[in-house]
């Protein structure tokens, strides 16, 4: 096949197929470099390098390496008379190859013809599964390669060419051997249109390891299932239709050396070429969230210099250099900015290696690995022989995930993480209520009265108080949290929910955010990043909210100890039964509505289980302490001084602070309290709910300034109010970390609006029917 950079000057041709990969091949595309136009060199530069080629009317310079990407086909009609021998030949040498191209009605196919690279273990059966496919249709051409040991092959199957080449048998793309370095080199710059990579069934796991190389190389693969007859003969079962779905490829069963399943392979291979195979999904394999940082911010830079993006994909690129992999790096070393970009990646990997003390070459492939077994959890049934050496993690996998011990297990934990959490959070949180109002009798005492004392006691202290004061909560939350990452348990916690999450329409990982909410909900929604489908991600960012947060129970506890003191703590319990069940039918509708799924199946990562790093524990303990008092902190601060300002202005003509029921914020309540009639609310409650927008908290703090609630109350406004509190929008917070995760301001808004609309009905009833009722 003749490519682009051997036409001569002067010369026109075809296009017949732009290969190559991401940026580089889109802007040949948007260039108009595209199959059937024609294309003519104009000029070589001085040094042959590059080339000025005229498209759509428009003179356009590649580098030969680039052109060297575009085949071409001669054209016979069209052809300036002196040069018409010229193409003529080239179209008849190309025949004589076996690789004519049916421009003219001539051949059989239409001309395309689809080149697929053979890859494997050793010993998984490429050999015979080339057989097989030549053995299964007629073929056209066969020769050996040059270089070590590959033979090519071509066959016509439907309207195509499959020109198949069989590679040598690699187990990893890691340049070890010169096998594996050919193979590499082949894929990686012959950029073959698929990759046939050939499985053996009886040893899955290991040969998986290859494929979760080629998802990081983006190539568009299908998945030959060989030695099928085997795996059935151990009693084993594998669900290839499943698999296929979470690897992102379509799985093809097969017994080369029965020739069976080449005509299945044959047509998911066109099919793939085509982008028409339901299972082609673009996957990424999941590395632990420092690595994902650092790959988002080499590729930041990457993105910069196309010359890097039209080498490589950028994530493939992005993960060599974290990798240190020197030879694929190799051909960018002459380019500008590589030196920027080493030193950053150098950079990541000093940071990387100093949180895990491990090289992150290591920790890519434990995370390939825990892919691989998270994807056979779901899809692979080993044979019921039980296999005498178990291992460590599966024994205590057995008990953790265990048909009926693992819930009650994992809710045994859940308890004592609440109890911890909640008594022994108390101790700090008490230290730092003493402190914050020490300082403040302090301010008291020592500053003179007026507008600075009141902002800096009322306005700022109170803000910043009310959020350190739950610092402690959350850091034993996280602690908790982070533990169960380390450990590997919260993968498995996000196993035992998954059927139960299924029934509402999510997955599994969907759980642990909602858990977290119950602490707070900014890390809840900032946990859901964990999900891999966008729309499960949107569902559950929208539903934590009704998840109670920590900073809501100020509210409940105050409230129902003065109007249900008997029951209190079964008003509480049944207000958070309340929000699961809100959660659960606001997930149910926004799956049949506004986030309808196709049912994306993804991966669970199986980790094996491990003792926590107390290193990689503490920075990432302080990493989110920081996330958190950055978010909340400077929100909260806001929205304290701007309620602070609006109720102590309007002055009152002797300059004295306006009569809270005057002020800005009291012209507020008296507005919306028409709206709120209906749920039994007066303008101070208003203005409470108003307020706690900026932070729950605030609800109680406000609340206190303004009234009495044993007074304010009667016990079913008091029920209408705990309704409304816990439905309502969480708080500014939380509104702004889903802008942050969802990417736009439309999701918070639709949030904002959901909750409470929510809320608003929620407590119409509860005033309404239990005003009935009594
Ligand atoms: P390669 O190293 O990947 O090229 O593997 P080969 O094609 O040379 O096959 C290795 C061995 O596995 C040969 O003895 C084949 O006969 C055998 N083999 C290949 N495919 C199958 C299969 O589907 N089932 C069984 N039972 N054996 C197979
Ligand atoms: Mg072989």
């Amino acid at each position: 096949m003749m490519t682009l950079d051997e036409l001569k000057e002067g010369q026109q041709a075809r296009i017949a197929k732009v290969k190559g990969r991401g940026a580089f091949r889109q802007r040949l595309i948007e260039m108009g470099f595209v199959r059937g136009q024609i294309v003519e060199t104009l000029r070589f530069a001085p040094m042959q390098d590059p080339v000025e080629f005229r498209i759509l009317h428009s003179e356009v310079s590649l580098r030969r390496s680039e052109a060297a990407l575009i085949e071409i086909e001669p054209i016979l009609q069209n052809v300036a008379p002196g040069k018409a021998a010229t193409s003529a030949a080239n179209a008849l040498s190309s025949s004589e190859n076996g690789e004519g191209y049916g421009c003219h009605k001539t051949a059989t196919n239409t001309g395309t013809t689809i080149e697929v690279c053979m890859v494997g273990n050793p010993n998984a059966g490429k050999t015979s599964l080339y057989n097989a496919l030549s053995g299964e249709f007629e073929h056209v051409a066969n020769y050996s390669g040059v270089t070590v040991d590959a033979k090519s092959i071509g066959f016509d199957y439907k309207d195509y060419r499959l020109q198949l080449t069989d590679l040598p048998g690699t187990y990893s793309f890691s340049p070890y051997s010169p096998e594996e370095r050919y193979v590499r080199e082949h894929l990686l710059h012959h950029t073959p249109d698929v990759v046939l990579n050939v499985i053996d069934a009886s040893n899955i796991e290991r040969n998986l390891y290859l494929t979760t190389q080629l998802i990081d190389m983006d190539c568009k693969v299908v998945l030959a299932m060989n030695m099928f007859d085997e795996l059935k003969k151990t009693g084993a079962h594998l669900d290839t239709e499943l698999l296929g779905q979470l690897l992102g490829m379509p799985v093809v069963p097969t017994v080369a050396s029965r020739h069976e399943g080449a005509a299945s392979l044959a047509e998911k291979i066109v099919a793939v070429y085509n982008d028409a195979e339901p299972h082609l999904r673009h996957t990424h394999i999941p590395y632990p969230e420092d690595i994902e940082t650092a790959i988002r911010k080499l590729q930041e830079t990457i993105w910069k210099d196309p010359a890097f993006s039209d080498m490589y994909s950028s994530r493939f690129l992005a993960i060599k250099l974290l990798e240190e992999d020197t030879e694929t790096l190799q051909p960018l070393r002459d380019l500008q900015t590589f030196k920027d970009l080493e030193a950053l990646a150098q950079a990541e990997i000093k940071h990387i290696k100093s949180i895990f003390d491990e090289d992150p070459a290591h920790l890519m492939s434990d995370a390939r690995y825990a892919f691989i077994r998270g994807a056979l959890r779901e899809a692979y049934t080993p044979a019921a022989t039980p296999s005498l050496q178990k291992t460590f993690t599966d024994r205590l996998d057995s008990v953790l995930t265990h048909r009926i011990w693992g819930f009650p297990i994992f809710l045994c934990f859940l308890w004592v993480m609440f109890q911890t959490t909640f008594t022994l959070g108390q101790y700090p949180m008490d230290w730092i209520y003493d402190g914050v109002a020490a300082l403040c009798n302090g301010l008291d005492q020592w500053m003179a009265d007026g507008v600075l004392k009141d902002m800096l006691l009322n306005g700022i202290l109170r803000g910043i108080g009310g959020v350190i004061v739950f610092l402690p909560n959350i850091l034993i939350l996280f602690t908790f949290i982070s533990f169960m990452e380390a450990t590997g348990y919260m993968a498995r916690v996000a196993f035992i929910m998954d059927k139960l999450m299924h029934t509402i329409g999510l997955h599994g990982k969907s759980f642990i955010p909602l858990i977290i909410g119950f602490g707070c909900n900014v890390p809840a929604v900032m946990a859901t990043r964990t999900i891999e489908n966008r729309k499960d991600r949107l569902i559950t960012m929208l539903i934590v909210p009704f998840m109670s947060c920590s900073a809501r129970l100020p509210i409940y506890v105050m409230l129902s100890g003065v109007f249900f003191p008997k029951h209190a703590g079964n008003v509480i319990f049944l207000i958070y039964l309340a929000g699961i069940a809100m959660s659960i039918l606001s997930a149910l509708l926004f799956r049949k509505t506004l986030l309808p799924s196709a049912e994306s199946p993804f991966v669970m990562e199986m980790p094996p289980y491990r003792r926590p790093a107390l290193k990689s524990l503490c920075y990432g303990l302080w990493m989110k302490t920081k996330q958190y008092l950055k978010k909340m902190g400077g929100v909260i601060f806001v929205a304290s001084l701007v309620i602070w300002a609006l109720g102590y202005f309007p002055l009152s003509a002797d300059g004295s602070p306006a009569d809270i029921s005057q002020s800005y914020l009291g012209q507020i309540g008296h507005f919306i309290e028409p709206a709120l009639q209906p749920l039994g609310f007066d303008w101070k409650m208003g203005i409470s709910l108003l307020a706690g927008i900026s932070a729950k908290e605030v609800v109680v703090s406000t609340l206190s300034v303004l009234v009495e609630p044993s007074q304010a109350f009667t016990p079913l406004t008091a029920a209408s109010f705990l309704a409304f509190v816990l439905l309502y929008l969480p708080c500014i917070a939380v509104f702004s970390a889903v802008r942050k995760e969802s990417g736009s301001l439309r999701w918070p808004l639709f949030m904002a609006f959901y909750t409470t609309l929510a809320a608003y009905i929620a407590a119409l009833l509860v005033f309404n029917i239990g005003g009935w009722l009594l």
